[in-house]
């Protein structure tokens, strides 16, 4: 395996050693309730980008449930580029995504922005979401340190898998080793889509790096027609699973309506996916037998 470890990632990415890949840690496997993240299964999480209303949240939750998808995602707290944009519904957010785990079972995961809202946020949530725009806010990765559940922290839109892993490496630090990684697109000079789906960034995230990897299709194609495709390529690149927006009405959602899949279509991707997890699954038995043949002898 070393062999197809490119020499320059060694000193690039050992210092982060808490994160790195090493003889004695070579995967890590998150706990979220019943579901292991970065073991065989491949977790899809999904939602709308924003919680908007309890009948909007509900919905989805069974919609998304029913279709396979072992999580649930909605922004309570939204980092808005632009003042004007809608907010999110705060705390009231934060107590509608709680009773949709209620009512379905769903694990939640939902984005915290600010340092002063970790402790709150982690009361209602099972994981907690660093997006692309706070991946450098320091004081909030080692708040995080401290709160007692998993992080997905996602890729900085400019930023190289190197800062990446700096920032999980922070987060570790401050005492906290349960960390997803999220590939969602970095800027390019590419127009077609909303970013590029930088599609390397998890063989070489899981050749470095002990942690798991998912892949955020929406916001990196930032149209629903790309979701299913890249979603595809994820499932078949090595990725432990997807972080993917889904809306009961796109065209009418309050943020990225346009890159939300409805529910029929987050059920036919996820039909669609059965026959690639299905090579990833035999793939991953196939390479273990391979190995064992070869400790054997
Ligand atoms: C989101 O997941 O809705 C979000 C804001 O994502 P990102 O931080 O990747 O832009
Ligand atoms: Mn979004």
């Amino acid at each position: 395996m070393a062999a197809l470890m490119n020499p320059k990632w060694n000193g690039q990415f050992s210092c982060f050693d808490l994160v790195a890949k090493t003889d004695e840690c070579r995967r890590s496997v998150v706990q979220v309730r019943d579901i292991e993240i970065g073991g065989s299964d491949f977790v899809v999480m999904a939602g709308p980008c924003a919680v908007e209303s309890e009948t909007q949240l509900l919905q989805t939750a069974e919609a998304v449930a029913e279709a396979g998808a072992r999580i649930l995602r909605g922004g309570a707290y939204k980092p808005r580029s632009s003042p004007y944009a809608f907010q999110g519904l705060g705390v009231e957010g934060l107590k509608i995504l709680r009773k949709a785990r209620e009512e379905t079972g769903i694990a939640i995961i939902t984005e915290v922005m600010s340092e002063e809202d970790v402790d709150l946020i982690a009361e209602y949530a099972d994981i907690m979401q660093v997006g692309t725009r706070s991946m450098e806010n320091f004081a909030l990765l080692e708040a995080l340190g401290g709160c007692g559940r998993p992080v997905l922290l996602k890729r900085g839109m400019t930023a190289t898998l190197e800062e990446l892993l700096r920032s999980a490496q922070i987060i570790a630090m401050a005492g906290n080793s349960q960390i997803i990684l999220c590939e969602r697109g970095i800027r390019t000079f590419e127009t077609a889509t909303r970013n590029t789906l930088d599609i390397a960034a998890v063989p070489v995230l899981k050749a470095v790096s002990h942690l798991p990897v998912i892949v955020d299709p929406s916001h990196a194609a930032g149209v629903r027609s790309l979701v299913p495709a890249l979603s595809r390529a994820a499932a078949v690149v090595g990725a432990d699973g997807l972080l993917v927006e889904v809306h009961p009405a796109p065209d009418q959602a309050l943020s990225d309506g346009t890159q939300s899949l409805t529910f029929a279509q987050f059920h036919e991707m996820m039909d669609d996916l059965r026959p690639y997890l299905a090579l990833r699954g035999e793939a991953h038995e196939f390479r273990e037998q391979v190995t064992a043949g070869r400790s054997a002898r």
